[in-house]
């Protein structure tokens, strides 16, 4: 039984779902404790018990301690069964945090899986669809499977709503090089919103096109959603490569002005223009446990985040294989096998 004490490293919700699914993938038991001992609020909330219940549920796993609020859990993973699944957060906890946890096990299954999930996904904290569909799985197909994501219906928090459904058609998941992200070959920015007023996409593209002031004028756009999927407001910043996209998103949130999250996301993606990365900083966090079940590969980033360096700690933890980020001359960090 591997311990694992949750509150360690970045001591989120990305510590218990990456843990799942390596012990779905590799058959390890684990036992957690002092879940999410970092956040402010620590313990199980909602979106990681769907994310622990929808483990049990393809892995025929069982698990002790899922409750609202718990603090340890004890999981005995068993044979994952591809299928038809549907898994609902119930509230507008985050969509792309259930399929983290449900992919790498499906995508390595004996054949496909159908997912439908729903709850929030445009959430703060978490990657919003754009970015599951066109940053993260481009390169999962890349190394084998074939996975697609459509979006039915948008959720934002607070009221959820939303509706994703995923295609996995599985495959060994082979190593892969991300180095060289190529030109950039196409720019957007898109202020997508619902339930509010226009003036706040508007503002918020205004805002962004002061910084990012290379991007054509029609490269931007506001999406305006129909009212019933809303209150909710994200600024979605994509820049496309020839061999990787990067997505940086501003979420809309009461309390934030218009113009300080376009400013930062604007900021974020120059930051990450002016690298030569082919990943940002999310997608590295992402990639590893891809990488890691593919047994080797590499790719570039930006400086690791701590959800990084603790994915590669989880992911060493099941596997024994360490995971190094090498700082190189361009200020690049090269991700491979050690
Ligand atoms: P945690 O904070 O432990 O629940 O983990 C959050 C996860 O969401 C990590 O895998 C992050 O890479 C991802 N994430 C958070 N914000 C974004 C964002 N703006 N774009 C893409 N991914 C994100």
């Amino acid at each position: 039984m591997i311990i694992i004490d949750g509150s360690e490293g970045e001591g989120g919700g990305q510590v218990v779902r990456n843990a799942l699914a390596l012990s779905l993938v590799t058959g390890q038991p684990f036992r957690m404790t002092n879940i999410r001992g970092r956040r402010e609020k620590p313990g199980l909330m909602r979106q990681h018990l769907t994310a622990v219940e929808a483990a049990c549920a393809i892995g025929g796993a069982t698990c002790e301690g899922v409750a609202v609020g718990s603090l340890e859990i004890a999981f005995t993973p068993g044979r994952v069964v591809p299928g038809e699944y549907r898994f609902a957060v119930g509230t507008a906890g985050s969509t792309s945090l259930v399929l983290q946890t449900v992919l790498m096990p499906l995508l390595l299954a004996d054949a496909p899986s159908r997912l439908v999930l729903e709850g929030g996904t445009h959430n703060m904290m978490a990657p919003p669809f754009e970015f599951i569909d066109r940053v993260f799985l481009p390169i999962v197909n890349r190394m084998g499977p074939q996975v697609s994501a459509r979006l039915v219906r948008h959720g934002f928090f607070p009221r959820g709503g939303g509706r994703i459904e995923v295609e996995i058609a599985p495959a060994k998941l082979s190593p892969v090089d991300c180095i060289d992200r190529g030109p950039l070959q196409s720019v957007s920015g898109t202020a997508l919103f619902a339930a509010l007023p226009f003036n706040v996409a508007e503002r918020e593209i205004k805002t962004a096109r002061r910084i990012l002031t290379d991007w054509p004028e029609d490269s931007f756009a506001v999406r305006q959603l129909s009212d019933e999927q809303g209150p909710g407001n994200a600024l979605l910043l994509e820049a496309v490569f020839e061999h990787a996209t990067e997505i940086v998103t501003g979420f809309g949130k009461l309390g934030v002005s218009a113009e300080s999250l376009a400013k930062t996301a604007a900021h974020r993606m120059a930051g990450f223009l002016a690298s030569d990365a082919f990943a940002g900083p999310y997608l590295a966090d992402q990639l590893l446990l891809p990488f890691a079940l593919a047994g080797g590969g590499s790719f570039t980033t930006v400086k690791p985040s701590q959800h990084a360096l603790t994915a590669r700690d989880i992911i060493e933890r099941f596997t024994g294989e360490r995971w190094v980020f090498e700082q190189q001359s361009s200020g690049c960090h090269l991700v491979r096998h050690a």
